[in-house]
């Protein structure tokens, strides 16, 4: 058997363009075992790399790791774990990255997060990590090589810093801090992500810009997120998935079309690759990785 490349930057030495997904830790048992199976449906479609989400809408943390570890021991496709700085401790980053480690598991999304809904008010003291930027100099400077460190880029600004320049500058701190490349927040519109990589590269960022895409299942939920992480719902999306809301069926034919139109946009444009928002779901994913893989 070939080994598989474990480290996410290796694979761009290798590949031009990159496809991938992001999964998240269930809440109950019961879910742990239907995303095994998902898990199983979407190695098969050959992605070259799966993300699990770290604490994310409150999902579990401890999951993250064992779904990591499972995926590449399991399925031989390599994986990135999510870590977030919020409610733990640099200590606590020390002895998780340890567990990452031990586990062979060689890529890091390094996040800060957000307070949990029922600590909404935590802040960062100086025993925690303030920012995204301070973990990835953490993880370099006591790991050097090991881990590929990626990090989450806001092509819209982030919902807290709406001056999208400024935002850009931090975004290079991180990459500045030991970052190797970014995944993007979802967004809608290509402009958005073709006008980001353009500022970036005037801060001479040259890592990879790769756009999260979020194929629309449930308009509401839809909805419900943006309003949390402040990406916009352009115009263009309302026409299509208003009409259709009570309409579960034509709504995902619509988020299937719509995605395939939007990735075959930004792939022309050059886009190193697509990171797929599964939502723990084998379609629309594969209709759309099927119809747009190039
Ligand atoms: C691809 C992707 C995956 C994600 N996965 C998860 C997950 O698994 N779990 C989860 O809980 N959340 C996840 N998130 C959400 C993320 O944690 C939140 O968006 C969070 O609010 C910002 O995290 P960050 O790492 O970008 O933070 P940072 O880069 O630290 O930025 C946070 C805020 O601080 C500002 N800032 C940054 N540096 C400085 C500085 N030096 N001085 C002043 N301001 C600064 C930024 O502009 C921003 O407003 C994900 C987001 C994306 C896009």
């Amino acid at each position: 058997m070939v080994p598989i490349m474990k480290k996410i930057i290796d694979i761009f030495n290798d590949k031009e363009r990159t496809y991938s997904f992001e999964i998240f830790p269930p809440k109950t048992d019961k879910g742990y075992e239907h995303l095994l199976h998902i898990i199983e449906g979407l190695c098969k479609l050959n992605p070259d790399f799966i993300s699990c989400t770290y604490g994310a809408g409150g999902g579990k943390r401890d999951k993250t790791f064992d779904i990591a570890e499972h995926i590449e021991k399991n399925h031989h496709v390599a994986s990135m774990a999510h870590l977030t700085c919020v409610l733990n401790t640099k200590e606590e980053i020390k002895t998780i990255l340890e567990d990452v480690k031990s586990r062979r598991i060689q890529n890091i999304l390094a996040l800060r997060g957000d307070p949990p809904l029922d600590n909404p008010h935590w802040q960062p003291t100086e025993n925690n990590f303030k920012y995204s930027s301070e973990l990835c100099a953490f993880i370099r400077q006591e790991y050097k090589d090991y881990f590929g460190i990626g990090v989450a880029g806001f092509p819209e600004g982030h919902i807290l810093c709406k001056d999208k320049k400024r935002d850009a500058q931090y975004l290079k701190l991180k990459i500045d801090s030991g970052a190797d490349f970014v995944i993007t927040q979802l967004f809608f519109n290509n402009q958005d992500y073709i006008d980001y990589v353009q500022r970036l590269k005037k801060l001479n960022v040259r890592a990879r810009i790769i756009p999260g895409i979020l194929p629309i299942t449930d308009y509401q939920n839809l909805q419900r997120f943006c309003n949390l992480c402040g990406a916009t719902i352009p115009i263009e999306i309302k026409k299509i998935f208003e009409p259709l809301q009570g309409n579960p069926e034509e709504t995902l034919n619509a988020g299937i079309d719509f995605a395939i139109r939007q990735c075959r946009d930004l792939l022309a444009k050059g886009a190193p690759g697509l990171h797929f928002y599964s939502l723990n779901k084998l379609s629309p994913a594969d209709k759309i990785l099927n119809a747009v893989r190039i």
